[in-house]
């Protein structure tokens, strides 16, 4: 609560599923004056980017939307939490003011610096910047050109699909193996279906070098390739280091299990860019818009002078778009473990498309009647055993 008021200002850093859901939910309480800060004037549906590459789907929707009344969307991007003076420090050179801050800055599309030519020649698509970018390219390109789609988890895979299914002539380089969190029945459906589209499929293999019209595979093979998407992981924005608030190894606002950064209690986490306890959850939509809700929970917990509560959230699975007609379900235990069950073909298109519009619509709704939101719970923490998994998450 500010010195001079009985309101208590709240600035929610980042404008994906986890910030507005937290902006929305604050209004369950009177008195907050809530500020959302967002680099771009849109929200971006950033499950559709696959689609807007391929033409197939827009992928902004206006906060005007999503945005419940009263909360004052500001765009700008946040350069340093200032925690010692309560202010967050603005790319305009601006400042907000703040009692807490809900840092949901979410993730970014990643290129190893590291691979040949990656940085030069490989086209990401996890940002809508990189999407516009690669869309314009893809346009450019006759419709037999050769595309690579580097990356074989669930973001190779629905990229891959979607392209193939406008008639590109499309190989997905997978490194290791075909959807590594799948089991093996769901699996074998996405095999399946990328054969009969045409997409050559490598696993075992991965890309050594990126060159403007090939690639270099492991094992020395050079293959033609007009345009080289990358989608091997998603990387993490640096304002919590920046601001000198401790981290996981990638860049995950440290927190304890109500959100709050084990720095500093005035600051709580959600979305992708959370890492409780030091084991965050599966980087997803899924799991954003509830720690959303659970980040802006935890707040006002505070502001009553209560004890906040622990996060308590499950998986259901996870759900691959295979172009606009097919899709695979591959469902999970509570703690995101892949179990033998899968539902595919069009019953699994049906229900992808649902959880693509009931992410916005759950914003929405919170936005009507704050604290109307609900998810999955229960089961053991998800995220305790993605702890042993590579730190750059793919989708
Ligand atoms: C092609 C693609 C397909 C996907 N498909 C699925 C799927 O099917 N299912 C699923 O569960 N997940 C999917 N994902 C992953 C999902 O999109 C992310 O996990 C999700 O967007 C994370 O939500 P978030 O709110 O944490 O962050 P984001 O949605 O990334 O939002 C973060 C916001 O914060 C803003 N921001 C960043 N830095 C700052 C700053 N310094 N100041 C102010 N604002 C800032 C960003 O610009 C952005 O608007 C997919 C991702 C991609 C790229």
């Amino acid at each position: 609560m500010t010195e001079d008021s009985a309101i208590t200002k709240v600035v929610v850093i980042g404008g994906g599923y986890a910030g507005t859901m937290a902006a929305n939910r604050l209004r369950r309480r009177g008195g907050i004056d809530i500020t959302l800060v967002n680099p771009r004037p849109k929200f971006v549906e950033r499950i559709r980017l696959h689609q807007f590459v391929a033409g197939t789907r827009h992928a902004t929707v206006d906060y005007g939307t999503l945005l419940g009344e009263g909360i004052r969307l500001v765009v700008d991007s946040a350069t340093r939490i200032d925690t010692a003076a309560r202010a967050v420090r603005l790319a305009s050179g601006h400042a907000l003011d703040y009692d807490y801050v809900i840092y949901a800055v979410g993730s970014t599309a990643a290129i190893p610096s590291t691979l040949p030519g990656a940085a030069d020649f490989a086209f990401p698509i996890g940002e809508l910047e990189y999407a516009e970018r690669l869309r314009a390219r893809l346009d450019g390109l006759p419709p037999d050109a050769p595309v690579t789609v580097v990356g074989g988890g669930l973001t190779g895979i629905e990229t891959a699909s979607e392209l193939a299914e406008q008639g590109r002539k499309v190989t997905l380089v997978c490194g290791r193996i075909l959807a590594p969190t799948f089991d093996a029945p769901g699996r074998r459906s996405l095999a399946r279906w990328l054969s009969r589209h045409g997409v050559a499929v490598l696993q075992g293999t991965e890309v050594a070098e990126v060159g403007p019209d090939s690639v270099v595979l492991a094992d020395g093979v050079v293959r033609p390739s007009a345009l080289t998407i990358w989608t091997g992981g998603f990387g993490l924005p640096v304002l919590a280091a920046a601001s000198g608030l401790r981290t996981d190894p990638v860049g995950r606002l440290l927190t304890d299990e109500t959100l709050t950064s084990v720095d500093d209690d005035r600051v709580v986490a959600a979305g992708d860019a959370a890492a409780p306890s030091g084991q965050p959850l599966r980087m997803s939509c899924q799991a954003s818009g509830p720690l959303g809700a659970q980040a802006a929970d935890t707040v006002l917990s505070r502001v009553a002078g209560k004890e906040p509560a622990v996060i308590n959230q499950a998986f259901v699975g996870s759900c691959v778009s295979l172009g606009r007609h097919a899709a695979t379900l591959q469902v999970a235990r509570k703690d995101d473990t892949p179990v033998k069950f899968y539902v595919g073909g069009r019953t699994g298109a049906m229900i992808k498309e649902l959880a693509c519009r009931s992410a916005v619509q759950g914003i929405r709704l919170e936005a009507r009647r704050p604290g109307a939101v609900i998810w999955f719970k229960g089961g053991p923490r998800p995220g305790r055993e993605a702890a042993a998994r590579p730190a750059v998450a793919s989708s």
